[in-house]
């Protein structure tokens, strides 16, 4: 979807998709604090609800076969030789012919023991939805606002705002405070978010790498692959990372070229 850049002032503030009435040859100027108007078209974002997508996708994996085992908890990999040979959980072993490691900001914990480095650093962000009852003109475009570090997204009647990077370790406890300072600095813009009834808190923590790129693809293991690392970006990165490890896992090449991505890459 094409977005168009908007002004603060002289300031660019925000990219929304570019509403098709908009003249990309004769954009109107920018000049209040309210003035959302100057636009230049581009095309590198797009919006969605993670928790549809997560679910969708699930029962479409499900149809095919896949079965889930939420609340297990991984404690240990087991190793013969260069392999895994078995995953030890809370309830009980398994195994499998391959293994890919997919957990976030505990990746590299669970594969440190195995000689295996991974420089993932956990990033705490903060969320909050919102009811929108009563506030019919609510913008229905997702915001990105770059001078206050701030994305807004409107899923129908409710509304998110997103942001803040803390450098915490493994707190991932939501401050309530934290959240209303989100939506507090948005409210010169949208005073109409002030006192809403909020619908949804949460904090979750970032799996950033030091060059924020993912870490995709083979380990020492041969039988172990790599999915994680994907820092501030995993939900857009996902099905492109999936589509790589599927290759891999499929003993085929990926479409891309993934040495950049390279679990080697950071020498440990
Ligand atoms: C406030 C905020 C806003 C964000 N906004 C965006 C956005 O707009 N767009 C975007 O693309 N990304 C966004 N992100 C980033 C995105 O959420 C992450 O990149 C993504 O969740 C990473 O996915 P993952 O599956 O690798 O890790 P996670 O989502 O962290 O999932 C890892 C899973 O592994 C499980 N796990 C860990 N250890 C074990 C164990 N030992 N045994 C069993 N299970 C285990 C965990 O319970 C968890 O379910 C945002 C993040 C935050 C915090």
């Amino acid at each position: 979807m094409p977005l168009t850049t908007l002004c603060r002032g002289n300031q660019i503030v925000a990219l929304v998709p570019t509403p098709t009435s908009l003249s990309i040859s004769n954009p109107p100027s920018c000049s209040s604090a309210n003035d959302f108007t100057k636009g230049s078209p581009s095309t590198v974002d797009e919006s969605g609800d993670p928790a549809l997508f997560t679910e969708g996708i699930a029962e479409i994996c499900r149809r095919m076969g896949v079965e889930f085992r939420f609340g297990t908890k991984i404690r240990r990999l087991a190793v013969e030789r260069k392999r895994i040979s078995q995953v030890e959980t809370n309830d009980g072993p398994l195994d499998a012919d391959l293994y890919v490691l997919a957990l976030g900001k505990d990746s590299a914990s669970l594969v440190r023991p195995l000689g295996i480095g991974l420089p993932i650093y956990p990033v705490k962000g903060y969320s909050r939805t919102l009811s929108l009852r009563g506030w019919n003109t609510a913008p229905t475009m997702p915001l990105v606002d770059y001078d206050r570090r701030v994305g807004l997204v409107r899923f129908g009647d409710r509304f998110r705002i997103v942001g803040k990077a803390e450098f915490v370790g493994d707190d991932d406890r939501h401050d309530p405070r934290r959240a209303g300072a989100l939506v507090d600095s948005v409210t010169d813009v949208f005073p109409e978010l002030a006192a809403r009834e909020v619908i949804e808190d949460w904090a979750g923590l970032r799996p950033m790498t030091p060059d924020g790129m993912p870490i995709i693809g083979p380990s020492p293991y041969e039988n172990l692959f790599v999915n994680t690392g994907h820092g501030h970006l995993g939900l857009t990165l996902s099905c492109g990372s999936a589509a790589v490890i599927g290759s891999l896992v499929a003993g085929q090449a990926p479409e891309v070229d993934i040495a950049a991505y390279s679990v080697n890459r950071f020498r440990l």
